[in-house]
């Protein structure tokens, strides 16, 4: 039996691992950000908190209701 055509069926599947796992430590480096304060993205509106809280803390914009912010 020839091994030969499984190699490119193998290289494929070994691609999209390696962007999976790319994908899954973006997830956790945007969990992991702690900030005392978050400014929409939307309208620029600055969301202070007394402890550092991550992204998904600020959510949503009191505001615009937006759910894209940044560390401020
Ligand atoms: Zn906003």
């Amino acid at each position: 039996m020839d091994e030969a055509p499984l190699k490119p069926i193998r290289d494929v599947l070994e691609t999209i691992r390696e962007r999976v796992d790319y994908a899954i430590s973006r997830l956790k480096s945007f969990e992991e950000v702690r900030s005392l304060g978050w400014q929409c993205e939307g309208c620029g509106h600055v969301k202070k908190f007394t402890r550092k809280v991550s992204g998904e803390t600020a959510r949503p914009c009191p505001k615009c209701n937006g759910v894209s912010f940044r560390p401020a």
